[in-house]
């Protein structure tokens, strides 16, 4: 555990900060503060100072989320950054998000709390193991889901959401190989219901979707048959639970595969008492939110990323006192990485990515 050295580092008004001497940096993340009113305070505060705009993601911790400017998925976030006024960016959120951010508005400054914040699903597939895939299919399309890194999107043809991926491989000609990446269980879905047999499907996976697992989704759903599922097509239990409303288990109307988005726009019109969710649980607070009468409960109450939660509160003070962490992508890889992200903008809907 450190305890960090404000004096060495560029700071914005805040070396009077009892609350940023307060920072501790462990293996696990930034931690010794609380999100208290304080805490709050000093987050406004400092926002202004660097005419900063906070966005967090879905799965980020309920104060994180709280004290937000925007809160959505990482497609809506991209949005969001490059309509924002301000010329500072905070994005509370794992690395691939504030990447693809920067990749939008390359003018502004782009921070993220902790640029250790990775993502084991964009990890899994490296621009190196892309361009080695692609000489081996010549001529194919490469369609990556937004997971991945700025030098994967910059040898991607089309990059995707989990709402429009169906959509995208439905747009190449058929006859066309498609290289679909980096996620496995997002591929058999989209392979599923186009029937396409020239698609060849990366064996990236998220280790925390694929943790849910088929096991728990069938012994929670024959505990509670009334119960709808909201489904991430990312996690290891989607081809169960349509297996699942394939043999009556579940009935197909009360299985929904949906984005984390799309579980938002559901919560609201859910004529359901009881929801099982099949997500990271930072989903449930939002779900919570939008539609307090319905019972959220998680498939997996363990399926939490580590990742998302290393954007702690001592995380996003340190961030907002340091202006740290910057994220930058380099001008030639923005360049081959805008076209393949703005075909997924110009088709996804906000709401639809992870
Ligand atoms: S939940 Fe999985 S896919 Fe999402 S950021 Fe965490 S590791 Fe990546």
């Amino acid at each position: 555990m450190t305890v960090l050295n404000r004096t060495s580092l560029t700071t914005v008004d805040a070396l009077a900060s009892s609350l940023a001497d307060r920072i501790v940096d462990t293996p696990t993340g930034y931690g010794g503060v609380e999100p208290d009113q304080q805490w709050a305070q000093e987050i406004r505060r400092l926002a202004k100072a660097r005419n900063a705009t906070i966005l967090a993601h879905n799965y980020q911790v309920p104060a994180i989320q709280d004290i937000a400017d925007h809160v959505g998925d990482s497609l809506a976030l991209a949005r969001a950054a490059a309509a924002a006024p301000e010329d500072t960016i905070v994005f509370c959120g794992v690395h691939f998000m504030a990447e693809t951010a920067k990749i939008l508005s390359p003018d502004k400054t782009v921070l993220i709390p902790d640029e250790r914040a990775g993502c084991s699903l964009a990890d899994s597939i490296t621009a190196a193991d892309l361009a080695e895939w692609k000489a081996e299919h010549p001529g194919a399309a490469v369609v990556s889901y937004v997971n991945t890194t700025a030098a994967v999107k910059a040898l991607t043809d089309y990059c995707c959401t989990s709402s429009n991926a169906v959509e995208i491989v439905e747009s190449i000609a058929p006859d066309r190989e498609v290289l679909f990446c980096p996620d496995q269980f997002l591929g058999a879905h989209v392979r599923r219901i186009t029937n396409r047999t020239n698609m060849h499907i990366w064996a990236g996976e998220c280790h925390v979707h694929a943790g849910i697992n088929g096991d728990e989704l069938t012994a929670q759903t024959r505990d509670n048959p009334e119960a709808e599922l909201f489904v991430h097509p990312e996690c290891g239990c989607a081809t169960s639970a349509l297996y699942l409303a394939g043999e009556g288990t579940v009935p197909e109307e009360q299985v929904k595969i949906l984005s984390t988005g799309g579980m938002l726009a559901e919560a609201k019109s859910t004529g359901a008492k009881k929801v099982l969710v099949a997500t990271e649980v930072g989903m449930l607070y939002q779900l919570r939110n939008a539609a307090p009468d319905v019972d959220f409960q998680a498939v997996n109450e363990k399926a939490s990323c580590k990742f998302m939660k290393m954007i702690t509160p001592a995380a996003l003070l340190r961030c907002l006192v340091d202006g740290a962490d910057e994220v930058d992508v380099d001008p030639t890889t923005r360049e081959a990485a805008l076209a393949s992200v703005q075909r997924m903008i110009a088709v996804g809907q906000p709401g639809s990515g992870e």
